[in-house]
């Protein structure tokens, strides 16, 4: 039997006319009225997830045992091994001016010549510490530290907000006075390369804000979980194009191949993604697949565009998937309101189809219906185990 699980990011919202609320979406809720809603809190009642956090506690690992740190999963999912005492962090390619003061923590979203000032700032090495960095969707990228005496303890110098100058990296305890250092001798020299790189000069000429700093966060270390199909005893596959979530799944043991097309972007080709499960599915039992635009537009505080995405997920990825899986699983990792632009502590509306699943009232994947769902709230670690019982690959508890 196989199961199906979409994370569709940032799916929730707030106010009576959310996206999900107005969007036309026939497939989904053909898929709604024959089987059950709900509303799902991923960590628990009243946290803030974040997308890292999120995804471990819905694939069924407790985040607060599990979660080593974002920068684990970003540089696994660039491709990137970690070994025992490497630090990794997210990176954002930043516009900043002549003061450090950050005017786009994104530089425009766009990936234009990205590819090359990322390579240009590869490979340093700072007091015995060797740097990789590495490109992956529009302005991100992952950066591994690796050399002796680091430590994850060391702040972001990334100020998690425009017209805010870089922060300067600080050592958290003892251990983290090292990594601080080489942090801060990394941002200077990158600067001083990409300020006067060629692509930005390039970028500058074509009205695009120039990508002249890296901003690091989330430091995160090596740790082997149990793998995913050990615990679950499921053959699991990961169909994702963003980084981080290519990064969790690899972490848990997940196969995670490269889908040509899959940006982790609002522009993804959705219909490369659905031939991909398509394809995957013969040969594992359980399919995550993760669609980023919800979120994107969530934080850009666009309603329209988010409802669209949805739409066209209804249109190029769902309709003609969903009938081919035993169990259907549509939800978020947690609510991204466009009136709010950041992730909220607001539980995500949450499909459930099983065969032989019983129907509830509900009609629609919204969030005017999921509070009546017959899934009624659950939280996030819950929910490979219901799938794994109508899959057939639960135990009993006793006898
Ligand atoms: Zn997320
Ligand atoms: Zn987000």
């Amino acid at each position: 039997m196989k199961a199906l699980l979409v994370i569709m990011d940032g799916l929730g919202d707030r106010t009576d006319k959310t996206p999900l609320n107005v969007a036309n979406t026939p497939c989904l809720d053909s898929f709604a009225k024959k089987g059950m809603t709900g509303l799902m809190y991923p960590i628990g009642i009243g946290f803030i997830p974040g997308s890292d956090t999120a995804h471990l506690a819905i694939l069924g690992y407790d985040p607060f045992v599990y979660y080593k740190g974002r920068g684990a999963f970003e540089a696994l999912g660039a491709g990137f091994e970690l070994k025992d005492g490497d630090v990794a962090f997210r990176v954002n390619m930043s516009t900043v001016d002549d003061n450090w003061n950050v005017l786009d923590r994104r530089a425009g979203r766009n990936d234009f010549g990205m590819k090359e000032l990322f390579a240009a700032i590869d490979n340093m090495e700072i007091d015995g510490v060797n740097i990789r960095v590495t490109h992956t969707v529009e302005h991100r990228g992952a950066a591994l530290f690796s050399g002796a005496n680091l430590s994850v303890k060391v702040s972001n110098t990334d100020p998690h907000r425009e017209n805010a100058k870089v922060e300067h990296a600080g050592a958290l305890d003892k251990s983290g006075e090292h990594i601080a250092k080489v942090l801060n001798e990394f941002t200077r020299r990158a600067y001083d390369i990409l300020k006067n790189h060629p692509a930005n000069k390039e970028r500058a000429a074509k009205g695009i804000k120039v990508a002249n700093i890296p901003l690091l966060r989330g430091p995160g270390e090596c740790f082997r979980p149990e793998p995913f199909e050990k615990k679950f005893g499921v053959k699991a596959v990961c169909v994702a194009g963003g980084a981080l979530y290519k990064g969790v799944a690899r972490y848990l043991s997940f196969y995670t191949p490269d889908i040509e097309g899959a940006t982790g972007t609002k522009n993804t080709n959705l219909v490369a993604k659905k031939n991909a499960v398509l394809k995957y599915m013969n040969d594992y039992d359980f399919v995550f697949a993760h669609l980023k635009g919800t979120d994107s537009c969530g934080h850009d505080g666009d309603f329209e565009g988010k409802k669209a995405f949805i739409e066209r997920a209804d249109k190029e990825f769902f309709d003609g998937l969903l009938d081919k899986f035993d169990v259907v699983v549509v939800t978020g990792d947690h609510s991204t309101p466009c009136v709010a632009k950041r992730h909220s502590m607001d539980p995500v509306p949450l499909l459930f189809y099983a065969r032989d699943i019983r129907p509830d009232e509900t009609t629609r994947l919204c969030e005017a219906q999921a509070y009546k769902g017959g899934l009624g709230r659950i939280l996030g670690k819950d929910l490979v185990p219901i799938i794994m019982d109508y899959i057939n690959k639960s135990n009993m508890f006793g006898e």
